[in-house]
């Protein structure tokens, strides 16, 4: 796709999130939240919009969009409701994979059909003792004539529910050493026996979306969905992928941050104390002041990271530090938020709670954010080495 095409679909798009987040999202998001319900009207209109095949190749009948263009819409879904970006996260984190690593059969299948959203993606990487150390998987896929049989159990499933086939780690040699050669990845696509969705977990926010305990036994998945057909190659695959999760977090707490940062700035102007508006008392004003300057540079690490990514450049550093930075603004902008609404902020009629609620996730999800310095480190050290 040539630039000018890109920055003409690029204006298209986010003027349509923009408005699909104004008049759709942002006046149901807090009762749906509440509830915790699953958003399937919002969800049959992001797959209206496209957004299921956002990143996805033209030739595959995506849109075909960057990821400096993808983590704007991100922002923008977010500044609405931050779950409606996990719908869409894992899904387009295959499909990177399908597509980088895919063999040329696996596109063909699998692709056009995420695009429409009618296959839904999910992630089946963590396990209930393994998450931020994933080389200590136990799940199991044991090679039967042309299908592997998977045995195993994953935790913290998002979409896991909702979601038609799974991106799943599995061991294919347990004995290799490093464990990390002995893991491959599989689509492994839902089907009557053998694989059961046997809880979801309830969470203090991140609401109305699936996460979800998933139990494999004796699960055949076709041998023909081994991605790229090669055993072993699946810990670099994923990891490849999880850069673009990192900066679907970054942008997710970008937006979150944002929405924080827009209420308050809003409230600050009409609540009165001592004869004045709030926003007119100094401490008001630094608090606004450092939130917008940290959102500021959390957008310009997401799009810095997201830019790298599009020259098809390793990024797991910048993905790094821009979901760091990112995520522990969302934190302190969203208690920031809450400070200046006062006892209002604290109350379930203002959406500041729900930005309290939801932004811790971005600490934890994706690898942790002690993960990320340890990834950020390992990069410093390498790259300044003596
Ligand atoms: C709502 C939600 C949705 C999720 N969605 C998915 C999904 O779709 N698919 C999926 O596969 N996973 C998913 N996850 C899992 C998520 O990626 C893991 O929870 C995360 O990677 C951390 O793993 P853990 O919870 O096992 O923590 P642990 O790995 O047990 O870590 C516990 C603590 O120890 C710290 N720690 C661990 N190792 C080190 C170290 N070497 N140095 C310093 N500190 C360390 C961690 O930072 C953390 O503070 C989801 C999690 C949540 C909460």
């Amino acid at each position: 796709m040539t630039t000018h095409k890109q920055d003409q679909l690029r204006a298209e798009m986010l003027d349509s999130v923009r408005r699909f987040v104004d008049r759709e999202v942002i006046p149901t998001a807090t009762p749906l939240e509440h509830a915790n319900e699953y958003p399937t009207a919002l969800v049959e209109r992001m797959k209206e919009l496209g957004l299921f095949g956002a990143t996805i190749p033209e030739e595959y009948g995506g849109l075909g969009l960057d990821f400096t263009t993808y983590a704007m819409i991100i922002e923008e879904l977010c500044r609405g409701w931050m779950t409606l970006s996990g719908i869409l996260n894992t899904h387009l984190l295959l499909a990177y994979i399908l597509r980088m690593y895919g063999t040329p059969d696996q596109k063909q299948r699998l692709l056009p059909a995420m695009t429409t959203g009618e296959k839904r993606g999910a992630l089946a990487l963590t396990e209930p003792h393994a998450g931020s150390d994933a080389q200590q998987i136990r799940t199991t896929a044991v090679r039967a004539g042309d299908s592997y049989l998977i045995n195993g159990s994953k935790m913290f499933v998002t979409n896991g529910r909702h979601g038609t086939m799974f991106a799943l780690a599995a061991k294919t040699d347990p004995q290799a050493d490093p464990p990390h050669r002995g893991i491959s990845l599989f689509v492994a696509e839902k089907g009557p026996g053998g694989c059961t969705v046997s809880r979801d977990i309830d969470k203090i926010g991140y609401k109305g979306v699936d996460t979800s305990e998933v139990l494999f036994e004796d699960f055949p998945v076709p041998a023909a969905n081994l991605i790229g057909g090669t055993e072993g190659a699946g810990f670099k695959q994923v990891m490849s992928g999880l850069e673009v999760g990192r900066i679907n977090i970054a942008a997710r707490a970008v937006g979150v941050a944002r929405a924080a940062f827009e209420d308050a700035i809003r409230y600050a102007q009409q609540r009165e104390t001592f004869g004045k508006p709030i926003c007119e008392h100094q401490a008001i004003q630094l608090k606004l002041a450092d939130m917008a300057t940290k959102l500021e540079a959390a957008r310009l690490l997401t799009h810095q990271a997201a830019r790298k990514k599009d020259r098809g450049e390793r990024c797991d550093m910048e993905a790094g530090m821009a979901k760091l930075f990112a995520s522990e603004t969302a934190q302190e902008v969203s208690l920031e938020a809450m400070r200046i609404l006062g006892g209002y902020g604290y109350t379930k009629e203002f959406r500041v709670e729900r930005y309290y609620r939801d932004a811790p996730l971005m600490i934890i999800g994706e690898g942790t954010n002690e993960i990320q310095r340890i990834v950020i480190a390992k990069n410093l050290i390498r790259k300044y080495s003596i």
